[in-house]
């Protein structure tokens, strides 16, 4: 295993932050894996889970067991973890600039314009490779002007080249879910079997410049402008896994979801060893613009009357807000059917507020899928 230490570009004057990887396994021997945790610098559970995962990945490295090579960053944001605010930490924006940590990636066919054409062939192999050299090439031409941009450009140079990128998030309070591409369902089915994942979100870009989709909207999208053309593989299967609710911090949790991942890096041939059975799929997969958020009619307290996991009709009454003022209890229903996969933490709302989401199997919503 080798550490690397990757300095951020310093924001003020007497202090300078630094990004850790840990590199597993062989460069070149294999598939590369990356896996970061907690970009969102408040989603805690990934740190626990890659905490323990570090510790396996040693012993099958010890062992020769590890045919690939595996990078782990278990604080990808050392900015957003020392961002508290009145004993709250706050790690989803950036104080300075107010930006999503998780939006505003390159975007790479933008990047690499029409530069890689002339040197693509019909061989699906070589063509990933000019591919992956242009994005390096294109990455070292960005020179980042502030220390949130060194951060996305060094987690993207860790990982540009990765043919599995697994950026580990959690959401208040959930269940394990997925968000990935939807070109890429066939690769992601085994990782979603593996972890239990009780909703799939699928999407063909939705809209953020997320760290996941920068790293595997590329591939998709070359293909299809190629078609015909110049074979372009899928090369980098890139996922945000949510781990559960923000509070879901088990050492019995995190080393399951470790020795998930695990399983998952045996199936895709990156473990030695006898591949473990695939276990049942817990859900079916629908589209991002599927889900429907529901939201509070007005403010007052809120009252759950639904958990995640549940599976919700359409019509069903999941939650209630109150306004103990005037006595009025509003109902909030879903108008979608499916499972109530993730919810808010705070239970007063104000009018508007979005206060739960329903993975519903029909597409509805267009353009921006995510939230802020
Ligand atoms: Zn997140």
């Amino acid at each position: 295993m080798q550490v690397k230490r990757h300095a951020l570009l310093s924001p003020s004057i007497g202090t300078r932050r630094e990004l850790l990887s840990f590199h597993y396994g062989k460069p070149g021997s294999g598939q590369k894996i990356y896996l970061q945790a907690s970009l969102h610098a408040d989603e805690l559970p990934g740190m626990l889970v890659l905490h323990h995962l570090k510790q396996k990945l040693a012993a099958l490295e010890a062992s020769g067991d590890l045919l690939g090579e595996v990078v782990v960053v278990p604080v990808a944001n050392p900015i957003g973890l020392d961002q508290t605010l009145m004993h709250g930490h706050l790690g989803r924006f950036e104080f300075a600039s107010g930006e999503n940590f998780n939006r505003q990636y390159p975007d790479f066919v933008a990047l690499l314009g029409d530069k890689i054409e002339s040197q693509l062939s019909g061989d699906a192999e070589l063509n990933k490779q000019v591919i992956r050299a242009a994005m390096g090439a294109a990455l070292q031409e960005i020179k980042p002007a502030s220390e949130l941009a060194s951060l996305r450009h060094t987690l993207v140079s860790l990982a540009y080249d990765a043919d599995v990128v697994l950026d580990l998030h959690c959401d208040f309070e959930a269940v394990m879910h997925v968000y990935t591409e939807e070109p890429y369902l066939a690769q992601a089915e085994p990782l979603n079997r593996f972890l239990g994942a009780q909703a799939v979100l699928l999407a063909r870009g939705s809209g953020g410049a997320s760290f996941d989709e920068a790293l595997s909207g590329l591939w998709w999208q070359l293909a299809e402008r190629y078609e015909g053309r110049f074979p372009v593989p899928l090369a980098c299967l890139s996922a945000t896994v949510e781990l559960r609710g923000e509070t879901e911090v088990y050492h019995p949790l995190a080393e399951q979801d470790a020795a998930n991942l695990i399983a998952f890096l045996q199936h895709r041939g990156v473990v030695a060893g006898p591949v473990p059975a695939l276990p049942a799929a817990l859900c079916e997969p629908t589209p991002l613009a599927g889900s429907e958020t529901l939201t509070a009619p007005h403010a007052g307290v809120l009252v759950f009357l639904r958990q995640p996991g549940d599976y919700i009709n359409a019509g069903d009454v999941v939650a209630e807000v109150i306004d103990p003022l005037s006595d009025t209890v509003s109902a909030v229903r879903a108008t979608v059917s499916g499972v109530l996969y993730a919810r808010g933490i705070i239970r007063y709302a104000a009018a508007g507020t979005d206060l739960c989401k329903v993975a519903g199997k029909v597409a509805f919503r267009s353009g921006y899928l995510l939230g802020a």
